[in-house]
């Protein structure tokens, strides 16, 4: 068991934990945002971060702290706590995004390692190799290679308490993320950053993003915290918790204000193109957008990132209120319903079904059918497989409604789209309590039709009848042949 990681929550693979960082003492509530400091420009000072937004851990790049010889001596002298005047958690880079835009960086892993502790940093990271997406498997393998190399120089140091990271590579590889994933659980380190996604997101790509993630986690352990490293924008947060991320780290607040856009949980909109502020934010109920763009460029972009962190926030509390209610998809479905690539992203995400149902929690406290994708829920893929368990009698009606004439059968079931088949003694129970359209779709009628086929080839020896009200030839031909079929609006 990793000690540093306690779950509380799950939520399909959404998880509230609590991350100990020994070095910092403080125990930081995830999904949590780690807002981006750039030692040299301080958009919003560290002690603001935490005294008005809460932030218990912030981000902070130790390669340009490294190479800049004033903020070296100072960091060295007075510990990056005193420098940054910042009260939580320090997490700090290494210069691996360096490395990868300008192709070379002048520090070891070991030497980085031993600076990042020297400065009083609480979890570090070793130099890995972001591999970017679709290129050559020689190359992603390569590079996870050497990548894998110096997590285990970083497993070997000496670094006290200081927690270490362990970026998982493989560009767009689901096997190479799957092998890195087993190598870094495989090791004593601490925390695991999903690495080289920001070019994914930088192209809309949120269901490749969703493949890599996915596959990454397939061979982390549950006790492992994970970070979507690089990821920023407040409309992806909900995805990529359902998907099992942990960690975020924000420039985006300040990259985006810098250029004068602002921050939705629904989108990004330019500060020249919004006519009204949705947003009650202290930013924007005193300001109109008029009196923004008339501010001064500085004033105005520490306006604009306040605000973008608001929603930041704001986001990450909305997501961890709905992983204890247990409606974190429902809140994945509004997001997905922001932007097509974000809709392609939580289709990616329902691939994964069968990886979410194992961390799905058995009851909670609602269910609501909200589109045609929550019929690939994974509460709906454990109701089908629960139903090869059910012990079935030689005769069953299976009716939509109370209206089939019922006598002559040893039992009769509901049939509930998107479910399919129960028996009555289950109708109490999660996820039959569902609140559903009265008007289905046929994505449901097809994901209830499968149900009735596990059923039946399940138990191929009883009599099955199957009583539906006009569903679609197309959705009855999926049934087995052996069910017989009464159109109760034929009757
Ligand atoms: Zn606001």
């Amino acid at each position: 068991m990793r000690e540093c990681f306690e779950l509380r929550d799950t939520d399909a693979g959404g998880r509230i934990g609590d991350l100990a960082v020994p070095r910092a003492g403080v125990t930081v509530e995830t999904p949590a945002l780690l807002p981006v400091i750039n030692p040299n420009l301080d958009t919003i000072s560290p002690r603001r971060l935490a005294d008005e937004f809460g932030a218990e851990i912030l981000i902070t790049n130790s390669y340009i702290i490294h190479g800049d010889d004033t903020l070296r001596e100072r960091a060295i002298e007075q510990g990056l706590h005193e420098m940054l005047d910042f009260p939580g958690a320090i997490m700090t880079d290494s210069g691996s995004f360096q490395l990868s835009e300008y192709g070379e960086i002048d520090v070891t892993t070991e030497e980085i390692l031993a600076f990042q502790r020297e400065i009083g940093s609480d979890i570090a990271t070793p130099v890995d190799i972001p591999t970017p997406p679709d290129v050559s498997r020689e190359r992603a393998e390569a590079e996870l290679e050497m990548t894998q190399e110096r997590l285990e120089i970083a497993d070997a140091a000496d670094t006290g308490e200081m927690l270490i990271s362990a970026p998982v590579q493989g560009s767009t590889y689901s096997d190479l993320r799957e092998r890195a994933g087993s190598h870094a659980e495989e090791t004593d380190l601490d925390v695991f950053p999903i690495g080289a996604v920001v070019p994914l997101m930088n192209d809309y790509r949120y269901d490749d993003m969703i493949d890599v993630v996915a596959a990454a986690k397939r061979s982390l352990g549950a006790d492992a915290p994970v970070h979507l490293f690089g990821a920023g924008h407040p409309m992806m947060f909900a995805l990529a918790v359902a998907i099992g991320c942990d960690l975020f780290d924000s420039a985006a607040y300040a990259l985006y204000a810098r250029d004068d856009r602002y921050l939705t949980v629904r989108g990004t909109r330019a500060l020249e193109d919004i006519e009204y502020l949705p947003c009650s934010c202290a930013v924007c109920t005193e300001h109109s957008p008029d009196e923004l763009r008339s501010l001064p460029p500085n004033e105005r972009e520490t306006e604009l990132a306040a605000h973008n962190l608001h929603v930041t926030f704001a986001e990450i509390r909305r997501i961890k209120q709905a992983i204890r209610a247990g409606n974190l998809l429902e809140l994945v479905e509004q997001r997905a319903r922001a932007h097509p690539t974000m809709l392609d992203g939580y289709r990616a995400l329902l691939d994964h079904a069968a990886q979410l149902e194992r961390s799905d929690p058995v009851s909670k406290g609602s269910f609501f059918y909200t589109s045609h994708e929550s019929a690939r829920r994974p509460e709906i893929l454990r109701h089908h497989q629960r139903l090869e368990r059910l012990s079935v009698p030689d005769s069953l009606l299976l009716t939509v409604d109370r209206s089939a004439p019922d006598d002559g059968f040893d039992e009769v079931w509901r049939v509930q789209p998107p479910f399919g088949p129960f028996p009555r003694a289950l109708s109490k129970s999660y996820p039959l309590t569902a609140e559903v359209p009265k008007r289905t779709d046929r994505a449901a009628l097809e994901a209830a039709a499968a149900g009735i086929t596990r059923l039946v080839e399940a138990n191929p020896n009883a009599s099955v009848t199957l009583a539906h009200r006009g569903w679609p030839t197309g959705v009855l031909e999926t049934v087995p042949e052996s069910v017989q079929l009464l159109d109760l609006l034929a009757e």
